[in-house]
């Protein structure tokens, strides 16, 4: 096939936010567009009315946007196979459903859901699975079992649903990109519903019709739809159409090892899964993501695009335009993957490192809010030194603020545990010392401390009465960029402090 006239779709059901392997679906079949210079269609499946909820469409529009991984057809963005929604295409799916009916691929089944829930324990209690397929359904109430006159009847008096008939004894041959070629028995596949009681079209049919009206060349999805791709094969064969390609992506696994990362384990798994923040309607409850954490829309990007695929070699950064040149379907891996949380902090970190003036803008923003001005060449000082220590641009706040504003108070435990005099005294000749200095530099700061008596527990209440706590960079680092009169002024703030409190 010319890759020439590639078109892709992503296909939600709007169900709810996109999850990892939701949103990575959506790239994939973007990446691959892209390097082929296809068409990327957005579908939103919403045939399952009762499965639907408010804002899952505006939710996947903005996830996408965010990612930059914006679609060229589809819900939001037009194209000449509208409707996009399934649910507007309920008419273009009776035709196709009254053609199998027609050609004998389909028939009318009356069986209400207490007949099979009671044939389904009868079989059980047989030591038997209950399933509707060839074997059992000239046992049971449908169009197959009933003359003409009464299936006329029935019609007319009964709900009934539509499935689609399965003739057994084949050894189906299909091929997936990812994963070769699979051989289904027919024998073991069942009758699936494509027609609803309700008329409505089930996401079989109605995804089997589209893909095939929207000119879909390779359809691009999760795993937990490789089951269904026998029957998808099936229809397109009964409704005389050639199949796409298929590739079935594999699962995101949680990195604990307890199964694959999907909407419901959001509490359970300690790192977002959304892409963006997701209000749940019900309880307005707002479950933050990876856009409101501070990761970048390209850092996560090319997080996720690693997350099962892999253009081969040691290199793990890549810009989007690069992962187009590089994608393709034959690399991405048949196995689960992993995800790891401290992975998409390294790859974000990867990327604040070219995010500085950002951070800039950041933290001066920070120091007007705490009515504090400082020269610029001074934040560019501090943001050097700090950077190395932070994940995301909110977090330079915490590991510098010592260089803004004095302490106001100290660490409690360590505090408690040196107030006493000697303390106040070690400080004070520590004191004498940095003010005899000629240049303070921290060379000049790390030679002269060298020797000192006692060196680890002054370098400690050094920390503690220029930091508060005892973290940070380098100490003489610290009093080098604070000068020594403020360094000074802190450590005589300390002495005080503990004055006061003996
Ligand atoms: N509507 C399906 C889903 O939400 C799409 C499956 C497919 O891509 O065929 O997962």
């Amino acid at each position: 096939m010319s890759l020439h006239s590639v078109r892709v779709r992503f296909a939600p059901s709007p169900t709810g936010p996109l999850h990892l392997g939701g949103i990575r679906t959506a790239l994939y079949n973007y990446l691959f567009a892209k390097k082929h210079g296809g068409t990327f269609v957005l579908r939103i499946e919403d045939t399952d009315r009762k499965r639907f909820v408010e804002n899952s469409e505006s939710y996947i529009l903005e996830a996408l946007k965010w990612c930059q991984i914006e679609p060229d057809e589809g819900v939001g963005y037009g194209g000449s196979y509208s409707p996009y929604f399934q649910s507007k295409r309920g008419d273009i799916y009776h035709m196709y459903i009254n053609k199998l009916l027609k050609r004998g691929y389909a028939y009318y089944a009356f069986d209400t859901n207490q007949d099979i829930d009671k044939k389904r324990k009868e079989y059980n209690h047989r030591g038997l699975t209950f399933s509707y397929n060839s074997r059992i359904r000239m046992k049971l109430n449908n169009s197959l079992t009933m003359t003409k006159e009464q299936l006329h009847d029935k019609l007319r008096s009964c709900s009934y649903v539509i499935r689609f008939k399965i003739e057994p004894g084949e050894k189906l041959k299909m091929h997936d990109i990812i994963r070769g070629n699979i051989i289904v028995n027919t024998d073991h596949l069942d009758d699936k519903i494509l027609l609803k009681s309700d008329g409505g079209a089930t996401y079989h049919l109605a995804n089997t019709i589209d893909d095939y009206l929207m000119k879909i060349t390779h359809v691009i999805r999760g795993e937990e739809w490789l089951p269904s791709m026998s029957l998808h094969v099936l229809l397109y064969r009964a409704l005389g159409w050639t199949p796409p390609n298929f590739a079935h992506l594999p699962l995101i696994l949680k990195n604990n090892g307890k199964g694959k990362i999907s909407k419901r384990n959001t509490n359970s798994l300690n790192s977002p899964i959304y892409p963006i923040q997701w209000e749940i309607p019900k309880t307005k409850i707002i479950l933050p993501g990876y856009r409101e954490l501070g990761y970048f829309p390209e850092a996560f990007v090319n997080m996720l695009a690693l997350l099962g695929w892999n253009p081969g070699g040691e290199r793990e950064i890549f810009s989007l335009q690069e992962l187009i040149n590089l994608f393709s379907l034959e690399k991405i891996t048949k196995s689960g993957v992993y995800f790891d949380i401290k992975k998409a902090n390294w790859f974000n970190k990867k990327y604040l490192n070219e995010k500085k003036k950002e951070i800039f803008a950041f933290l001066s923003k920070k120091i007007k809010t705490h009515s504090i001005s400082c020269k610029t060449d001074y934040l560019w000082k501090v943001i050097h030194l700090t950077m190395n220590r932070i994940h995301f641009i909110h977090e330079i706040w915490e590991h510098s603020f010592y260089f803004f504003i004095s302490p106001s108070s100290y660490e409690a435990n360590f505090f408690n545990k040196i107030c006493h005099e000697n303390t106040i005294l070690q400080l004070k000749n520590a004191k004498i010392l940095l003010y005899n200095m000629n240049q303070f530099t921290s060379v000049n700061l790390r030679f002269l401390f060298q020797t000192i008596k006692n060196k680890h527990q002054i370098m400690q209440l050094f920390r503690l009465a220029v930091v508060g706590i005892l973290k940070g960079i380098d100490i003489f680092i610290i009093f080098e960029i604070l000068g020594k009169e403020e360094s000074i002024r802190r450590i005589e703030k300390l002495i005080n402090q503990i004055k006061e409190k003996i």
